[in-house]
């Protein structure tokens, strides 16, 4: 049974807040929406499927800052499980929705014949409940997505009568960088007519992916956002990074200029290994322990998250364990391991350098976090961790 903890230690968790906060008083409450003053929380899916064995082990990490240094910081918890339910497939999106609603099958499919895979949330995202609780811009509040995993730009908020667009995050990935680039090439008309033809042919096919409708409107500070981010790669001839290394870039830009209150950056390819290679699987996790490195390095000198910024890492899913078939490393099969993940939580009123051997799970990450925003989670399965907060 997963580790699950009482009322009064779920105080206790809203009782470190608000001493956090310095001011009790700005504890949200149903009706008034308070400015937020809490914690900034950063969320980083160490993902496209990740073993406990080349992260967090460290006789054979390929994660050294994670592994060595950064678990002295905070909470690392080795025995994060997905629970084993019928049905359940331990996977990207599906582990993603997992975090950031609390609830395992939260989602229901969207797609069609055509589209497939097209997951809805049905149930809130930890976005919608900050937006809902306190007064934070759309801005402020930010999904990171990789390129090639086009529905995880959707899963921005839920279908629910409750909750919804109106408390949605803003998403940062290449997808809606070349929706603004191919908007506003087509509406410049400086280029040919051979590229202005591309431009709206590439323009078409970006939009006919976005089954929620949601993808080209965006507010004045992503547009911002965007026309510097074009200015920086188009001028200056630099060449935009790809990949994960890509989503590095996108989240200390927004750090700096958009400053979120709450972001989740979604790393994912070590999920390349799918096609067998495994150098494929442990660079991809050194480069992502080298974002999470640059990061976490921006947020100690940085004025608006220094001592003020909690950071959450956890995997999607794990991977199998199993080396001797055909291709290893895969997670869609229901192996034991696929189900092994971990957490390591730091920052401010988190617990410092301690190894947390208890079974917790993953759909306890949304109402954790909600405890360390002061924010309650009504809709999430999972109880809060206890025993994290000093
Ligand atoms: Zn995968």
């Amino acid at each position: 049974m997963p580790d699950i903890i009482g009322r009064r230690q779920f105080n206790l968790g809203l009782g470190a807040t608000a001493a956090l906060l310095g001011n009790a008083g700005t504890l949200a409450t149903a009706g008034a929406k308070a400015p937020y003053r809490g914690p900034n929380v950063i969320i980083v899916r160490f993902g496209g499927g990740v073993r406990r064995r080349e992260t967090i082990d460290p006789k054979h990490t390929y994660a050294p800052f994670l592994a060595h240094k950064l678990v002295k910081r905070g909470v690392l918890i080795p025995n994060m499980m997905i629970e084993n339910l019928e049905g359940l497939n331990t996977s990207h999106a599906e582990g993603t929705l997992n975090i950031l609603t609390g609830r395992y099958m939260s989602w229901r499919d969207a797609g069609s014949k055509i589209l497939e895979d097209r997951l809805e949330p049905i149930e809130p995202t930890l976005f919608e409940y900050f937006r809902k609780a306190y007064a934070v811009p759309a801005h402020r509040t930010l999904l990171i997505n990789g390129e090639d995993r086009p529905q995880e730009e959707f899963f921005a908020f839920a279908r629910h009568k409750h909750y919804g667009i109106k408390y949605r995050s803003e998403n940062l990935s290449l997808y809606r960088y070349k929706l603004f680039k191919f908007r506003k090439i087509l509406a410049e008309r400086s280029a040919d007519e051979a590229e202005l033809k591309k431009a709206q042919a590439e323009y078409d096919k970006l939009k006919s992916m976005d089954y929620r409708g949601v993808g080209i409107k965006q507010t004045r500070e992503l547009e911002r956002f965007w026309e510097n981010w074009r200015k920086d790669y188009r001028d200056s001839g630099l060449i935009n990074p790809r990949g994960d290394r890509l989503l590095t870039e996108l989240a200390l830009r927004a750090m700096k200029t958009l400053r979120p209150a709450l972001m989740m950056i979604n790393y994912q390819d070590p999920d390349y290994v799918h096609w067998g290679n495994k150098s494929h699987y442990t660079r991809a996790i050194s480069i992502i322990d080298k974002g999470l490195e640059r990061i976490v390095e921006l947020a100690d000198r940085n004025p608006f998250y220094r001592r003020r910024t909690i950071f959450v890492i956890v995997p999607d899913c794990g991977r199998d364990a199993n080396p001797l078939t055909a291709l290893p490393f895969q997670h869609h099969f229901n192996t034991r391991s696929a189900h092994e993940i971990w957490t390591l939580i730091f920052g401010p009123n988190i617990v410092r350098d301690k190894t947390y051997d208890r079974q917790f799970d993953q759909s306890q990450m949304a109402s954790t976090i909600g405890a360390m925003m002061g924010m309650r989670t009504p809709r999430a399965d999972g109880r809060a961790i206890g025993g994290i907060f000093t």
